[in-house]
Formats: structure tokens, C-alpha cells, sequence
């Protein structure tokens, strides 16, 4: 029987810290959150953003653009928001419209005001073990929820399944950096149960509903769930859940897990970008 970590509950013990640090500032950190078009679950994110800025003491500035937005109207509203000293942070919720060059847009993000680390300068910090690098929020979650078991990390087996650029290798970059033995695994990995079994940090990135199972778990894994599916309209992690806390000593619930955890890396990465800019 695992303990299930509540990453609700730690989510808002760190929106707390923020607020009693941002109370002590002349002025608001100031988040900008680029949207576009109409997509339902990004708006959600946005609307859960911006409650949770408020409840930190920042101040979260949207702006919405149309589906069919041109890349030179965004580029531009980057990098006007990019010079202007009142905004401390940027964010484009994904995905974006297909006809838009996400990664070119991105890098038009300053890589001082990249919350979200998106940036390749970020990407190659967080790879150099430098600390000025803004790691992405879920990642970010996703390791702040292992510090909270209390377990040493130092010289674990983990394996991270999924690869992308915006949890899989940086969480991935992250256990390393901590110095784990890290695995990979991807849509072409042969034989995933036995890299699972064999793992004793296992973050799930896949967004697969449930397809890591109990029976695939060494006894005592810690199991970090990132998976958010919508399966007959409630929300399912990459594990399966129930029978998974049998075997892991600790496990993330979805929803509830890395979850509000990625919206509170958010707000700290946006703190952390507003007093690096105050100090430079
Ligand atoms: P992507 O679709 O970008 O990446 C999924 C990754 O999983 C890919 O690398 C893919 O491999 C891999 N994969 C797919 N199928 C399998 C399989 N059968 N076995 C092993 N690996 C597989 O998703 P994201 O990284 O953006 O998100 C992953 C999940 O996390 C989603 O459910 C998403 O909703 C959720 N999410 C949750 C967040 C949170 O705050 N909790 C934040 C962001 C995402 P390949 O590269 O070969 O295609």
C-alpha cells in the first residue's frame, strides 16, 4: 500500500509561499499568456492559470487571439512583450493552431522571460546542470513531488516513458541531473514492462490511458503520473491507478497529482523571472 502523494495540497502550500514573498514587492510579477483560437482544454489551462496567479499575488495578462492569427501578428506581440519592463514572464499555450511555426515562436520568447523553458538557451542550461535555467513546470512537478517523498535519488534506476520536448526530456535532463540512471522509453520501445520492472522511479508521460500496469512495477516504485486522458469524460492517468498503490511506495493520483503541481512551477518560475530581472 503506497502513500498517494496530494499534489493539490502541496501545489497550494507553495501558491502560499509565493504570495507571502510577492506581498513584500513594490510591485505585482506580471505573467503574459498567449491563446489562441478556441481549443477547449487550453482555455481550462488558461482560466486555471490565471485563478491561480491571482491567488499567488501575480498578475496574469491574457491575450487572446483569433484561430487564423497570423505567425507575424504573434512575432511581433512577442517581442513587443519582450521590451515592455511591466511583463516578467511569457507563456503560448499549446498547442497551437496547426499553421502556426510553434518553434519558431517560441525562440521569439526572451529566454529571460521563458516561464515555461521552452527556449533551446533553457533546454541547454537545464542540460548543463546551471541553475539559472527555467525548467519546464511539470517537470519541475514532477521533481519537487520526489523531493517530497524524502527519498534519496542519487544512483536510482528511473525510466521516463514519453520523449517530448515538453516533459519527457526534461524531466529525463532532470533525474540525470540528480544523478539517477536514467531510461527513455518511447512509442518504439521493445519490451517497456521490463524496463518498468526494472525501474525505481517510474514517470509516465505517454498519455496512454492506464497502460502502465500494477503487475509491470518493481515492489516499492515511486510512480509520478503525468498523464491527463479524458476517458468517458473523467480524466485517467497513464497508470492504472488502483492496483498500482499496491505495489508502488509512492504515486501520484490523477487528477490531483503533477497536475496543479505544473501551474505552481509556473507561478515560481514567473517569481524567479521577476526578481532575476529586478537584479540584473
Ligand atoms: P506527447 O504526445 O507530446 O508525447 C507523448 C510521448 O509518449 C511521445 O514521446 C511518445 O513517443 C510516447 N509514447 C506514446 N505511446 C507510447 C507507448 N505506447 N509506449 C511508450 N511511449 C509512448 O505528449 P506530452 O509529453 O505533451 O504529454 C504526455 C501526457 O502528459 C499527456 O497525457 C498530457 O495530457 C499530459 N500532460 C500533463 C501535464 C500536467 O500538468 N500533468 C502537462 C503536460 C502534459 P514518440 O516520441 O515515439 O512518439
Amino acid at each position: 500500500m503506497s502513500v498517494v502523494l496530494n499534489g493539490k495540497e502541496i501545489a497550494a502550500s507553495i501558491i502560499e509561499n509565493i504570495k507571502k514573498q510577492t506581498e513584500k514587492l513594490q510591485e505585482k510579477p506580471t505573467l503574459a499568456i498567449i491563446l489562441v483560437g478556441h481549443n477547449e482544454a487550453s482555455r481550462i489551462y488558461v482560466r486555471n492559470k490565471c485563478s491561480a496567479a491571482q491567488k499567488a499575488g501575480l498578475q496574469a495578462e491574457l491575450l487572446e487571439f483569433e484561430e487564423n492569427v497570423s505567425a507575424k501578428t504573434l512575432k511581433e506581440k512577442i517581442q513587443s512583450l519582450n521590451l515592455d519592463s511591466h511583463i516578467h514572464g511569457i507563456i503560448i499555450q499549446l498547442p497551437l493552431p496547426a499553421h502556426l511555426p510553434t518553434q519558431e515562436l517560441l525562440e521569439t520568447v526572451d529566454p529571460l522571460k521563458d516561464v515555461d523553458g521552452f527556449h533551446p538557451l533553457n533546454a541547454g542550461l537545464l542540460q548543463n546542470n546551471n541553475p539559472a535555467a527555467f525548467a519546464p513546470a511539470t517537470a519541475r512537478g514532477v521533481m519537487t513531488l520526489l523531493r517530497e517523498t524524502g527519498v534519496e535519488l542519487e544512483g536510482k534506476n528511473a525510466l521516463v516513458i514519453g520523449r517530448s520536448q515538453i516533459v519527457g526530456k526534461p524531466v529525463a535532463q532532470m533525474l540525470l541531473n540528480k544523478n539517477c540512471t536514467v531510461t527513455i522509453a518511447h512509442s518504439k520501445t521493445q519490451n517497456l514492462p521490463a524496463l518498468v520492472q526494472n525501474a525505481d522511479i517510474v514517470v509516465a508521460a505517454c498519455g496512454r490511458p492506464k497502460m502502465v500496469k500494477a503487475s509491470w512495477l518493481k515492489k516499492g516504485a515511486i510512480v509520478m503520473d503525468v498523464g491527463i486522458n479524458r476517458v468517458e469524460n473523467k480524466l485517467t492517468g497513464d497508470v492504472d491507478f488502483e492496483p498500482a498503490k499496491e505495489v508502488a511506495s509512492f504515486i501520484t493520483p490523477v487528477p490531483g497529482g503533477v497536475g496543479p503541481m505544473t501551474v505552481a512551477m509556473l507561478l515560481q518560475n514567473t517569481l524567479e523571472a521577476y526578481l532575476k530581472q529586478k537584479n540584473s
